[in-house]
């Protein structure tokens, strides 16, 4: 029986950063009480309807800023998923949160409440950086926070950094790097900045307003970083992700090795059972539609969900290729895949895995498929040969 796990999505946030195409709102902050009853109706209304008692192995509270939230509601839903769910013993519960969100008393409510990691948004540990990408807290608050987590119990700590801003130096970044590895995370996740249209920083850019990043400084940006943590002994496993030994992310392995998952909360997404689907966005009609509690659709659906579908083994099979490269080691294992789908990798795309291992972006190592260092930076155009039909 493959455990689940179970995602949360707080769509609340001080202020709007301008980069920012995540489900999340302004201002809201009067609807939180709410929305925590609203998700604890949600999650009983789906777990009422299991038909099995397959245990949830990792919790994720996303976001958003999912610490804004006050202790008590986090308490109040931990033990909603403790009622409604068989927890195993060694779960792993994070909560994200922002610097300069959190105190040193709600750091150990919230571990006291049973979460046991913390991922932090750094982004960088340049002031000008920081207020360009509107970002409300220092690095001051930072090591603060930090600090406190440690005090809290909180042993696991994920820190996060974004590279390839608009005029980013190579030197500040790496100072960013160093000092982030300063703090001793376990677990380290760095994003490229992306311009998602519909963002001020994407509109700006269109209009050449905000300096396009420099594609090649971004790329010279991360084969630093790679190089860097490897040498101090992060183990790079995904394309933007490093831990020490033991500590990876064990609640986003279950998204890359396409396992099952809920997803409560407004914008949430699920993959239970063969059906994807994903809930309303906005947060005053998920409220709507779960309180006062109505009659709940079919499985693994509750009042909130919007968009279902059942993908093909076909559509299956591509995803699991396309979110397994991005393991960087582990990549897809020919005995899982088989296993799975009745089928080899090569049998399924003998076309696809023969072009790119000819050219250099796909290995074979033991019994996975897996890219070649050199495609790390190109992954997306590996991954989109996958979906070619
Ligand atoms: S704090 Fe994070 S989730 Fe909230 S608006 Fe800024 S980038 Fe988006």
């Amino acid at each position: 029986m493959i455990p689940s796990s179970l995602y949360l999505h707080i769509p609340f946030c001080v202020h709007r950063c301008a980069y920012c195409d995540f489900n999340t709102y302004a201002g809201q902050e009067a609807l939180i009480p709410a929305y925590a009853e609203a998700l604890i109706r949600e999650i009983e209304s789906v777990a009422a309807r299991r038909p099995d008692a397959t245990p949830a192995h990792s919790i994720f509270f996303g976001g958003g800023t999912p610490s804004l939230i006050a202790t008590r509601h986090l308490s109040a839903i931990m033990d909603a998923l403790r009622q409604a769910f068989t927890l195993t013993p060694d779960l792993e519960a994070t909560l994200e949160a922002n610097p300069g969100t959190v105190t040193a008393q709600s750091l150990a409510e919230m571990r006291a409440a049973g979460l046991n990691r913390l991922s932090f948004g750094v982004q960088s540990a340049n002031p000008g950086e920081l207020r360009m990408l509107e970002r409300a807290h220092d690095f001051f608050d930072v090591i603060q926070s930090v600090q406190w987590a440690r005090e809290a119990g909180f042993e696991r700590l994920n820190l996060d950094l974004i590279y390839g801003l608009p005029e980013q130096s190579l030197e500040s970044w790496q100072n960013s790097v160093k000092r982030i590895t300063d703090l001793a995370p376990d677990h380290i996740s760095m994003y490229a900045l992306t311009l998602e249209h519909g963002t001020p920083f994407g509109r700006w850019a269109a209009r050449g307003l905000l300096p396009i990043p420099d594609p090649d400084l971004a790329a010279e940006m991360y084969e630093w970083a790679e190089e860097y943590l490897t040498n101090i002994g992060y183990a790079q496993y995904e394309i933007s992700n490093w831990a020490l030994p033991g500590q990876e992310s064990r609640h986003n392995l279950q998204y890359w090795r396409n396992l099952p998952y809920f997803g409560f909360g407004a914008g949430a997404h699920g993959s239970i059972d063969g059906i994807r689907y994903s809930n309303v966005l906005r947060i005053k009609t998920y409220i709507e539609r779960l309180v006062p509690p109505s009659s709940s659709p079919a499985y693994p659906l509750s009042p909130a969900t919007v968009n279902q579908n059942r993908p093909s083994q076909r559509d299956t099979m591509q995803e699991t290729m396309m979110l397994g490269l991005r393991l960087v080691h582990e990549g897809v294992s020919d005995t899982v895949f088989r296993a799975r789908f009745g089928i080899g990798i090569h049998d399924a795309f003998p076309h696809e895995v023969d072009e790119l291992t000819r050219l250099g972006m796909l290995e074979w190592h033991n019994d996975a498929l897996r890219l070649t260092p050199r495609a790390r930076l190109i992954g997306n155009q590996v991954f989109m040969r996958f979906v070619g039909d």
